[in-house]
């Protein structure tokens, strides 16, 4: 039989129980005996839809309260030495520990600031970035993959334990400090990893799956050097360690990592299915090769029929020797297609989540050991029976959809005039003053706010009532943004519960779920919306709202807009047809809403896009092909407007530097980016770049509720002013206001719009 297995599975539960326990008991409603209970519960349940769904090895160890690279930072003893001290002898414990070390904060130890975040890789997921200095130490300090490997085995399954390897967790890292070569602690880095090595063969695992998915980077020479010494002495007596790799194909480090002294070897071949010949030509003799054949980024029933006919060679080649599995940790995916119950049933036939990927892992592996039972040839011919429905569905394939995306020509993604000429005529009719004052889009969604929503859900509140609660919201914004003084107003975004799901349930083309929650960090979880078909836009989605909120005043309103790649990246993409076709259907249908709110009299219309940046993809020799396209549909989206409408967009991250010949292709006619952390310096790429068009710097970081100082904030704009010139410079915050609370906003922007007032008198 084929060994089938997956790389990993979801930690959340079904229901997000493991959200709602660690939240209760961070609010103190849950002791810490209760929450670990929950947790073992939840990793049992997980091991058993596994082993029921025919796995037959379960993933141990990916397990996480919080997130795994934090569960490896505990591992090895990397606890920045802030978080060491006990709070007035209160017992100090790792669980705190690390809860403090993702959130600063815990129902024990003292507060401290939170290690950092990012994303993990090209996903939506965020792990807590290590802290590295020089000298460092390490110790084995958190036994938990070997305690849950212990767990699992107890209860009877297949353990095969799984482990960030030591150098894409070093990798991952951040220097704190003097700067130094981080591969420096690789060698204290070993000793612990090779302590649980042994530690684990002691359990009597057998297999032991180590991932180093930074092999799917463009990584310096010493560091794929590195990966042939620290895999040669984790050799470990009656271990066999299955290295794995994912996100992506190996390319140059094919020789190396084939050769590596390690019985196994997993690939991702929905990202690149080309390695598989290549890998199969190279793979020594005695190697075991996992194929990662069904998708652990995205939620379609794969075509199993199909996957059978790719993996005929290598079954015949490797016999027993070939493992099928996911192409990467189920994490990304949620976890039980069965608890949908309001998807129509030709949608959900077309889906599998985390456990139906696993039940497609072992009819795989039944099928490739000529398992020809009446069972499995049923399943296989399921699911080409679903490939077939899918290929053919109308719901799909519209050809009036496709005929639109047909006729895209250069010329529809070119304003009319370039921006020297719209800058005076926007100018002009908008007359604004030196340092416009404007916010990116929207206030706080108040507790009030969200009852509503909640009520209109539940159907307790009637459409029109629902609809008279928001004007309410927008009309009482409004005030607020007048008395302050601000020069361009928003309408405040009270109607959107999310800035992608809001254009996606008006769009057709997207399906929804009602319990497809994916961890995108610690207890937060995200349900993206599924692009299954052609896009289109039946109906305007947002005309209504702003021309009612541009009949509350006389200034200028901003209508607000969600960018088509920002709401590509945040939901579950198609399989069936390439990224940039489902971004161009989103920006004709975007581009609709941007003319129908240009003809409704709206003269100023923002288009978020926030994700740009981080749908790059990991290797950059395919950087440019991306952001030709992603860039394009922006322009796609904004090209249609008449010269004296300016265009907007807004984009939160920290690096300009090496994209920003396309941030300015992408021509809009003001920017407003995030930069108050960075005291500014982000402006230099757009200064030496000699960015042409308007920037809106942020003055204030919204991720804190402190109110800004007007000093500070002032110095923040005239440094922004020697980089950029004062007229093209606009006042606003790093990012949109919902997470905020009402008094402290209103603080801020009094002050912020007072700072833009006594700069005006001075430039
Ligand atoms: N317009 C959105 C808001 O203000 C932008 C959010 C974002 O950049 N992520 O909330
Ligand atoms: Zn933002």
């Amino acid at each position: 039989m084929a060994t089938s297995h997956c790389v990993g599975f979801p930690r959340i539960g079904k229901f997000r129980e493991l959200k709602k326990a660690t939240e209760a008991y961070w609010r103190g409603d849950l002791d810490q005996s209760a929450l670990m209970a929950e947790g073992k519960r939840l990793r049992s349940m997980h091991w058993r839809m596994q082993q029921d769904a025919g796995m037959d090895w379960v993933a141990t160890g990916d397990f996480a309260w919080y997130d795994q690279m934090l569960n490896h930072s505990m591992m090895l003893g990397a606890i920045p030495h802030r978080f060491e001290g006990n709070v007035e002898g209160q017992a100090d414990n790792l669980l705190d520990t690390q809860f403090r070390m993702a959130r600063g904060r815990a129902p024990s130890g003292q507060a401290a600031a939170a290690c950092e975040m990012t994303k993990w890789f090209d996903t939506n997921y965020h792990y807590i970035v290590p802290e590295l200095h020089q000298g460092q130490t390490f110790r084995l300090t958190s036994r938990a993959v070997i305690e849950q490997t212990i767990e699992a085995q107890e209860q009877g399954f297949n353990a095969k334990p799984v482990l960030i390897g030591p150098l894409t967790w070093l990798w991952l890292g951040k220097v704190k400090g003097e700067s130094f070569d981080r591969l420096e602690l690789l060698d204290e880095l070993m000793t612990v990893y090779g302590q649980v090595l042994a530690e684990l063969a002691e359990t009597g695992a057998q297999w032991v799956q180590i991932d180093e998915p930074i092999l799917a980077l463009d990584l310096p020479q010493p560091w794929l050097q590195a990966f042939e010494s620290v895999y040669n002495r984790l050799q470990t007596p009656a271990i066999k360690i299955m290295l794995a790799t994912y996100f992506g194909g190996l390319q140059d480090a094919t020789t190396t990592v084939v050769n590596l002294p390690v019985e196994g070897l997993h690939i991702d071949l929905v990202r690149a299915p080309e390695q598989l010949l290549s890998e199969l030509d190279r793979l020594p003799a005695y190697k075991t090769l996992s194929v990662g054949v069904i998708d652990g980024r995205n939620i379609w029933r794969s075509d199993l029929s199909a996957i059978l006919e790719q993996l005929k060679p290598a079954r015949e080649r490797l016999g027993e020797r070939l493992w099928v599995s996911s192409s990467c940790s189920l994490l990304h995916v949620p976890v039980d297609l069965d608890s949908e119950e309001r998807l129509d049933e030709e949608t959900k036939s077309w889906l599998a989540f985390a456990v139906q990927k696993c039940e497609e892992i072992a009819v795989l592996g039944k099928a490739l050991s000529g398992d020809n039972s009446d069972k499995t040839r049923a399943l296989v011919a399921l699911s080409d029976a679903v490939a077939c429905s899918r290929r053919a569905s109308r719901r799909i394939h519209r050809e009036e959809v496709q005929q639109k995306t047909d006729a895209i020509t250069p010329e529809l993604m070119q304003r009319h005039s370039p921006f020297a000429e719209r800058y005076s005529l926007q100018r002009e009719k908008l007359k604004l003053p030196l340092f416009p004052t404007t916010t990116i889009g929207s206030f706080p969604q108040t507790k009030e706010i969200r009852r509503q929503r909640s009520l209109y859900r539940k159907q307790q509140l009637d459409r029109q009532e629902y609809l008279e609660s928001m004007q309410q919201e927008i009309q009482a914004t409004i005030k607020r943004q007048e008395a302050l003084g601000l020069d361009v107003l928003v309408h405040g975004e009270a109607e959107r519960n999310d800035m992608v799901e809001y254009f996606g349930e008006q769009l057709d083309g997207f399906a929804f779920t009602e319990y497809g929650w994916v961890q995108s960090y610690g207890s937060r979880c995200v349900k993206p919306p599924i692009i299954y078909g052609d896009i289109s836009r039946p109906a305007a989605m947002t005309v209504d709202w702003s021309v009612f909120a541009q009949q509350q005043t006389s200034k200028v309103m901003k209508g607000m807009l969600t960018g088509p790649v920002t709401i590509l990246r945040w939901s579950f993409p198609r399989d069936d047809v390439s990224q940039k076709t489902s971004c161009e259907q989103l920006a004709l249908a975007l581009r609709e809403e941007v003319t129908d709110l240009e003809q409704a009299g709206i003269g100023v219309i923002q288009i978020d896009e926030p994700a740009i940046r981080e749908g790059l993809p990991l290797r950059k020799a395919d950087w440019p092909e991306y952001l030709d396209w992603a860039v394009n549909c922006f322009r796609l989206t904004a090209g249609g407007v008449q010269d004296d409408t300016q265009i907007h967009t807004h984009m939160c991250y920290s690096e300009f530097n090496d994209i920003i010949e396309y941030i300015a292709a992408m021509d809009a006619d003001v920017i407003t980016i995030e930069t108050s952390r960075s005291d500014m310096q982000l402006l230099d790429a757009f200064e030496e770049f000699e960015y042409p068009n308007e920037i809106g710097p942020g003055v204030y970081d919204i991720h804190s509720p402190n109110v800004p100082e007007r000093e500070w904030m002032k110095q923040l704009i005239k440094k922004a002013a020697e980089k950029i010139p004062p007229e093209r410079l606009w006042v606003n915050p790093d990012c949109g206001l919902k997470t905020r609370d009402w008094p402290e906003v209103e603080e801020a922007l009094t002050n912020m719009v007072q700072v833009a007032r006594e700069l005006r008198a001075e430039y």
